[in-house]
């Protein structure tokens, strides 16, 4: 029995050392050197070429190396087997970090300051009035942050498909609530997963339905917003800025117009990295309760998928 790495284009020696430490006497392969693809029984999924599993005839389940399975979902080839995320209190922790300080970078303007500085301009200017912010997505993440951001004294709403009850934040759920979910907020946060139901859920439609002014934060996944309508809005200065985390094609391709533009703060996908030792611990654990026929950690739903 063994546990197949499949994870293209990043390097696994420690990820293989690690688990191998955690699962001695278990053959921790990496994909594509597979050596016995039938003794495999569990593999680790990021990115995965549709059709790579199909030599793994004994596969008993699935296991994410993150938090988001859309990568792992939209492979045709996939095998109807209990699939796991990772769930994560540092992945969380990492992702508190980076939204704290994309919410001082705008209060304290130096989007603007950065701009004046480019053009020798030296104008004093009080911090931006950022009371409210909205969270779309009240998961692991989502509740984690607006919960956060509730503490702090911000006023905080969420937004989910089914209702959620979260001390300090007023909480609104489904498709028709989504105007009164975002109607106030000064910043809005996406932390949805991508699915058929939010891929380009931030369009030209809903986009309208922010506040003038408002401040976009997308740290969930590049294909829950259109592109086209995100620039159109930062142009007419509807949507006044937007910190980007991920992209639909990423690395974002060079001639993308999100490169330039001024309104624009853009990261390479750094605001939550998977932590090989916690993500370790968890596989290991996956693997253990497959043998044993007992529920997966952090199964995910296929359906709904998420
Ligand atoms: P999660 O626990 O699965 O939570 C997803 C939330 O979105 C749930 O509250 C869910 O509502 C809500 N939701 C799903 N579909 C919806 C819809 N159609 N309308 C309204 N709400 C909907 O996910 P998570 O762990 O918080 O992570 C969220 C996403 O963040 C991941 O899927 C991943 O794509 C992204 N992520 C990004 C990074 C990064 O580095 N940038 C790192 C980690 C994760 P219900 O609770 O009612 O089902």
């Amino acid at each position: 029995m063994s546990i197949a790495l499949v994870i293209p284009d990043r390097k696994l020696d420690q990820l293989q050392q690690k688990l191998q430490q955690q699962l001695p006497g278990v053959a921790i392969e990496i994909w594509p050197d597979v050596q016995e693809p039938e003794a495999v029984t569990m593999a680790v999924l990021w990115r995965q070429p549709p059709g790579c599993l199909s030599q793994m005839s004994n596969l008993k389940a699935l296991q994410s190396f993150g938090a988001g399975v859309d990568n792992i979902l939209i492979d045709p080839t996939l095998p109807d087997l209990p699939l796991a995320r990772i769930v994560d209190p540092m992945l969380t922790q990492s992702m508190l970090q980076y939204l704290q300080g994309v919410v001082q970078h705008y209060q304290l303007r130096l989007d603007e300051f950065s701009a004046q500085q480019r053009k020798q301009i030296w104008k004093a200017r009080s911090p931006r009035k950022l009371q409210f912010i909205c969270v779309l997505g009240l998961g692991e993440l989502g509740q984690a942050v607006a919960s956060h951001f509730a503490g702090l004294g911000f006023v905080v709403s969420g937004w989910s498909a089914s209702q959620k009850t979260l001390a300090g934040v007023q909480c609104f759920a489904g498709e028709t609530a989504f105007s009164d979910a975002v109607g106030d907020a000064d910043l809005v946060i996406c932390l949805l997963p991508l699915t058929a139901l939010t891929e380009n859920l931030l369009d030209q439609q809903r986009m309208a339905l922010l506040k003038p002014g408002v401040i976009l934060v997308n740290v969930a996944r590049g294909a829950i917003v259109d592109d086209l309508a995100l620039l159109q809005n930062l142009d007419s200065g509807h949507i006044a800025a937007a910190c980007l985390d991920v992209f639909r094609t990423e690395p974002l391709p060079t001639e993308h117009p999100f490169w330039q533009h001024p309104a624009i703060l853009l990261t390479p996908h750094i605001s939550a990295v998977t932590n090989a030792d916690t993500a370790v611990a968890q596989i290991a654990e996956n693997y253990r309760r497959s043998l044993a026929g007992l529920p997966l950690l952090n199964l995910v739903c296929q359906q709904r998928g998420y």
